[in-house]
């Protein structure tokens, strides 16, 4: 189980041996999902273990609080450095990073300013998400029933802990349906995103994927549409219809979990060859060349552990 294991999980400023650590059942955000959080995956590259696009998901973690309005208990250098502790505590190799800042138990009322706030930083090894098949075959998506979350609800720009009610409930009917993923609709009826990725059509050797209006910044998205443009590849953003996904060549989803994942079929209907296509195993490739420092461009990408043991340290802020 998660909570079981050996080695260390990074709690407000100090490692603390995975199974100790506890919070309290009246912890403001297990009652109202108020925190954000990140996913973030550490690979084994040319010199040694790196973590992809490591600041650009703190940058998304404080961005995220900022929309909350809720304080992170340490300057982004900190968590920085925090990540890196995680891994190389727990003697990984590879990883997935899930730092996540939360409220305490000061009170039970929807109000936040009164409570403390709180980060942790877990790591642990994390194979393909989706199945060691997904990344070759291709998954099955099923439309959900459920749209995805108004802009003027959840707030879709930020990671936070309680919009994945939404997630969790398009997966589990996708996956009580036989799909490994859900495609969620924007709320005017437009494809979204999936559950925990971000999606990615082609067609006629183009690239699209919608506008992140109701959908997460995915980094992965990001990657993939900046090593697209590296290639001279037709990439950019376009309201698209359920309808064109249906008639599109290629299908994939991109996430930090998921990585590139190719989609071989949308509610029963088969998507291009119902395979791997071409362009998403070029794109898939050079993703995997770059989060494994295997490609010439984008170093600033790769974040080494090695700096971890000297990374600066700077004393804990508390909030409140
Ligand atoms: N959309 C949602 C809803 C997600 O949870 C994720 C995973 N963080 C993504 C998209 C993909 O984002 P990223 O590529 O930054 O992991």
């Amino acid at each position: 189980t998660m909570e079981d294991r050996r080695g260390y999980i990074w709690y407000d400023g100090e490692l603390k041996p995975w199974n100790e650590v506890r919070v309290h059942v009246l912890t403001h955000t297990l009652h109202y999902g108020t925190g954000v959080f990140e996913g973030i995956r550490a690979y084994e590259a040319r010199k040694g273990t790196a973590v992809f696009r490591l600041e650009d998901h703190v940058s998304r973690l404080f961005r995220s609080a900022r929309i909350l309005n809720i304080p992170i208990p340490c300057p982004p250098a900190e968590v920085t450095a925090a990540c890196l502790e995680a891994v190389s505590a727990n003697q990984l190799q590879t990883a997935y990073i899930r730092p996540m800042c939360f409220l305490g138990a000061e009170g039970l009322g929807l109000r936040t300013d009164n409570l403390s706030s709180h980060l942790i930083v877990a790591a642990w090894h994390w194979d393909t998400y989706l199945g060691p098949k997904a990344l070759e075959q291709g998954i099955r998506v099923k439309t959900s029933s459920f749209t995805k979350l108004h802009v003027n609800s959840g707030m879709c720009k930020a990671k936070v802990n309680g919009n994945y009610v939404n997630s969790m409930l398009a997966l589990q009917e996708a996956r009580a349906s036989g799909c490994e993923e859900a495609l969620l609709l924007d709320t005017d009826g437009y494809v979204a995103e999936c559950s925990g990725e971000n999606i990615f059509i082609v067609r006629d050797g183009r690239i699209y994927t919608p506008e992140a209006t109701a959908a997460l910044e995915g980094i992965t998205r990001d990657t993939v549409l900046r090593i697209a443009e590296d290639r001279g590849l037709n990439a950019r953003e376009k309201r698209i219809t359920r309808d064109e996904v249906y008639g599109a060549d290629e299908v994939f989803l991109t996430g930090t979990a998921a990585e590139v994942t190719p989609v071989r079929e949308l509610d029963s209907r088969q998507i291009g060859t119902g395979g791997r296509g071409p362009i998403t195993e070029r794109l898939q490739r050079l993703y995997f060349d770059h989060v494994h420092g295997r490609s010439e461009a984008h170093g600033e990408w790769l974040h080494y552990l090695d700096g971890a043991r000297n990374a600066q340290r700077q004393p804990r802020r508390h909030a409140g």
